[in-house]
């Protein structure tokens, strides 16, 4: 029986790739900072679909808290075969005008708290020398975007922690990966103005912003054993946009 942890899984891309990987045959583990209500609804999501689920919160910037979600997880569902490193929050706003705050807590959420709960995960993985790890990246890690350099700093050192981690542990059967997803209609752009939403789709090929499930899909593919010869890799599920 394979187990999953997807972080920031109450909603969004998180909550979507919680249900693609049930349907994929994992049982899941619902990471979530604050919301248990949201939480609960993809535990939901994931039972209907036949699988175990339960919701472990906490706040991933803390390391006691994101090592206690991995241990919560696992006792509630078993060893950890995959972990989808997912949860992110913005805190926009141009450089010269941008708080001490807004730095850090972009960079303690998105980059610390990935490896704070990376670390958590992996002993297990390479003592049973068998493991996914996938991280949720940006295209605005690899392109850079005005407004983001918070964000954009964080997501780039997903990639940079993404390739090193893949480097320390494939030789114990551990797989790391990225995705960098474009544009996707969550609650984290349901502020984007009309203007930039139109101008972001004028630039991508495929001429639409992303769902949830186009990212979650790739997810779940890295997860599975067709990926079984990927590791390292940042695939980008942008619509085109960052050719
Ligand atoms: P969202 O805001 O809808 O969901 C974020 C999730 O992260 C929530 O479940 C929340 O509980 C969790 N979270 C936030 N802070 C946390 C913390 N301190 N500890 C634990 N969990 C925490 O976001 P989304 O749009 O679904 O994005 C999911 C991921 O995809 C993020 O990492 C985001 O940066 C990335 N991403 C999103 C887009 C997009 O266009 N929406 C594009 C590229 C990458």
């Amino acid at each position: 029986m394979a187990v999953a942890l997807v972080t920031g899984a109450s909603r969004g891309i998180g909550a979507a790739i919680a249900a693609s990987l049930a349907d994929a045959g994992f049982d899941v583990a619902v990471g979530y900072a604050r919301d248990a209500d949201g939480a609960a609804a993809t535990v939901d999501a994931v039972t209907a679909r036949g699988r175990a689920a339960a919701a472990v919160g906490g706040d991933q910037a803390d390391p006691g808290a994101a090592a206690a979600m991995v241990a919560a997880a696992e006792d509630a569902l078993g060893p950890l075969d995959a972990l989808v490193l997912n949860a992110g929050i913005t805190r926009d706003g141009l450089m010269m005008r941008m708080s001490d705050d807004d730095w850090q807590a972009v960079i303690d959420t998105n980059l610390s708290g990935a490896f704070y709960v990376a670390r958590a995960a992996l002993r297990g993985m390479m003592k049973r020398r068998a493991g996914s790890i996938v991280a949720v990246s940006s295209v605005v890690g690899i392109t850079g975007n005005a407004g983001q350099v918070n964000y954009a700093a964080a997501k780039a050192g997903m990639v940079g922690m993404t390739k090193s981690l893949a480097r320390e542990v494939g030789s114990r059967g551990v797989r790391v990966n990225a995705v960098a997803p474009g544009y996707i209609a969550t609650d984290m752009t349901a502020g984007l103005g009309d203007d930039l939403r139109d101008g972001i789709v004028a630039a991508t090929p495929l001429g639409r912003l992303g769902t949830p499930q186009d990212v979650a899909g790739v997810v779940a593919f890295l997860c599975s054993p067709q990926a079984a010869f990927m590791t390292g890799t940042v695939v980008n599920v942008d619509g085109g946009l960052s050719m």
